[in-house]
């Protein structure tokens, strides 16, 4: 079985290994001939290959895409169910990672983090007129609560925070209780949190989810953090937002157009910009790269 790796960079060393040693031959240069890419059956790829129809066309006999992470919105699901193609990710391998990571960045956004320490660069000692806020009593609103939803749930128990609303259309209320989730109506969530977080995948329907109409209702001192995907959020929209001061910050770990950032994000008071490394850590590296190959080779047998 021979196996084009994409992103070899991007691949941890130990699932390369992993399928050495299951004599899958590994081939990582990509300008291969006609006749190459004919024996392709397997390809290898994280965030940024886009396997789209035209890709997935140079490789007639293609029967699996591994997916190192969780977001499979870089590749044509349609066009892989027409061929066949298997597609494995590693759904929940990163959960732990960005969870955690959501919390920092609410608490760092409630602190007003990022005007405290530019008010330092600037030579000012301590900016009174940005005094924080406690975690702890807040109304958390999550959007999307699955693997990473549902974990962020679980951990601002220990916060004690007042409640934690969630939308997410394909889980039950009873499925949600049992991570101390309320399930809640979209309107209801926006309206009401302090923070608005959101955990969704990017698809047609969740584009520009949240756009003016949306950040229109949101509170004016709540805070909105998208560790998810860029594109959710329209950000011509959310920088109209944070302008005329209709909510009082933002977190964002995911881009529109990645790795471009709009440069009018920089100059917005209260706004925390990282380059998607919410699951960035040693430990979901592994499990985002092996768990994928574990699969495969378990399919293979
Ligand atoms: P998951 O599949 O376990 O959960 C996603 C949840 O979203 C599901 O429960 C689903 O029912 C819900 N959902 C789908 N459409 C929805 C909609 N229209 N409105 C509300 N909810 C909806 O995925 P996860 O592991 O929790 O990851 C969530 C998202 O975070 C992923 O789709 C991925 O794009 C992103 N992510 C980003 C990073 C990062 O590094 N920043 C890392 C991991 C995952």
């Amino acid at each position: 079985m021979k196996l084009l790796l994409y992103e070899k960079k991007e691949i941890h060393p130990q699932a390369i290994k992993t399928l050495l040693s299951a004599n899958i031959t590994v081939i990582t240069h990509t300008k291969l001939t006609k006749d190459q890419k004919n024996e392709i059956e397997a390809i290898f790829v994280r965030t940024y290959t886009k396997v789209t129809k035209s890709l997935l066309g140079q490789f007639p006999n293609l029967k699996f895409i591994l997916r190192a992470g969780v977001g499979i919105d870089n590749i044509d699901l349609q066009e892989c169910k027409k061929r066949d193609i298997k597609v494995i990710n590693a759904p929940g391998s990163n959960a732990n990672s960005v969870a955690e990571y959501v919390i920092a960045l609410m608490i760092l956004l409630l602190r007003n983090f990022s005007l405290q320490v530019e008010s330092l660069k600037k030579g000012n000692w301590r900016l009174l007129s940005a005094k924080g806020k406690e975690l702890k009593g807040k109304t958390i609103g999550l959007i999307g609560c699955g693997a990473i939803g549902h974990l962020i749930a679980e951990k601002l128990i220990a916060f004690k925070v007042k409640q934690v609303l969630g939308y997410d259309p394909y889980l039950d209320k009873n499925t949600l209780k049992k991570f101390s989730i309320k399930k809640t109506n979209f309107t209801i969530l926006i309206k009401t949190a302090d923070i608005v977080s959101l955990h969704l995948p990017l698809t047609p329907k969740t584009r520009n989810l949240i756009s003016q109409n949306e950040l229109s209702l949101m509170k004016k001192e709540s805070y909105l953090i998208n560790t998810s995907r860029g594109g959710i959020i329209n950000e011509k929209d959310l920088i109209w937002a944070l302008r005329t001061k209709k909510i009082s910050g933002v977190a964002l770990d995911v881009f529109e157009n990645e790795p471009k950032v709009k440069e009018e994000f920089f100059s917005l008071e209260n706004v925390i910009l990282t380059p998607h490394i919410a699951a960035l850590t040693k430990e979901a590296e592994l499990a985002m790269c092996l768990d994928p190959v574990k699969k495969f080779l378990k399919m293979l047998k």
